[in-house]
């Protein structure tokens, strides 16, 4: 048996999904509220004979492998991981590849992370002035701006680029976050947030 198998074996889909999703038993089937769509009357339904799950509203479906990548936002690999752990399956140590993209996807993380707090401390200092009479003027309370850390991303061309060279980020890695935009003429990039208010969002 494949590890896969194994792990689907092992686990049982209703109650993986209902740890997340409050179900009620209707039929052969459970069902609740969708997680992948704003409802309130119920459209998502989990079978305990195939193991698998659909919503009838946004049409969003699959095993429990697709149900932990869309919940968890994860590529299959890791979805595996988690599920093998929970299931007691022992998976093979992770290839170099795996290896690499979990490092790269850490470091792009960080590398936002770094952005965001650079764009508050923009906000919070002199480059910030106008932007925070603006939050002022539209009614936006100093808590807010801190609760969401709102920044400001200064109108320079480079300012964060810079910034995040100086902290050891590679050029490719600022691009691979989508922070700067390649020059259509000549080499290098050019910071892609400038002199605008920026809301981060992030991953909970
Ligand atoms: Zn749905």
């Amino acid at each position: 048996m494949s590890a896969i198998e194994e792990v689907k074996s092992r686990l049982d889909i209703v109650e993986v999904i209902g740890e997340r999703v409050p179900l009620k038993k209707s039929g052969r089937a459970f069902k609740g509220l969708c997680p992948f769509h704003q409802e309130r009357t119920p459209s998502f339904f989990v079978f305990p004979e195939s193991q698998r799950y659909h919503c009838f509203g946004c049409g969003a479906g699959g095993d429990i492998f697709t149900f932990v990548m869309q919940m968890e936002r994860l590529e299959f690999p890791e979805a595996l991981r988690l599920l093998a752990r929970r299931a007691g399956v022992m998976l093979h140590p992770p290839t170099p590849q795996e290896q690499e993209a979990d490092r790269t996807r850490r470091r792009l993380g960080e590398i936002c992370g770094e952005a965001a707090r650079f764009f508050q401390e923009q906000l919070a200092g002199p480059a910030g002035a106008t932007a925070r009479a603006y939050l002022a003027q539209r009614g936006i309370r100093p808590e807010t701006v801190q609760a969401f850390a709102l920044g400001y991303a200064p109108d320079r061309w480079e300012a964060l680029s810079s910034h995040l060279r100086e902290r050891g980020y590679s050029e490719a890695e600022i691009r691979m976050a989508g922070l700067v935009v390649e020059r259509e003429e000549g080499t290098g990039s050019y910071d892609r947030f400038r002199s605008r208010l920026i809301f981060p969002i992030r991953d909970l």
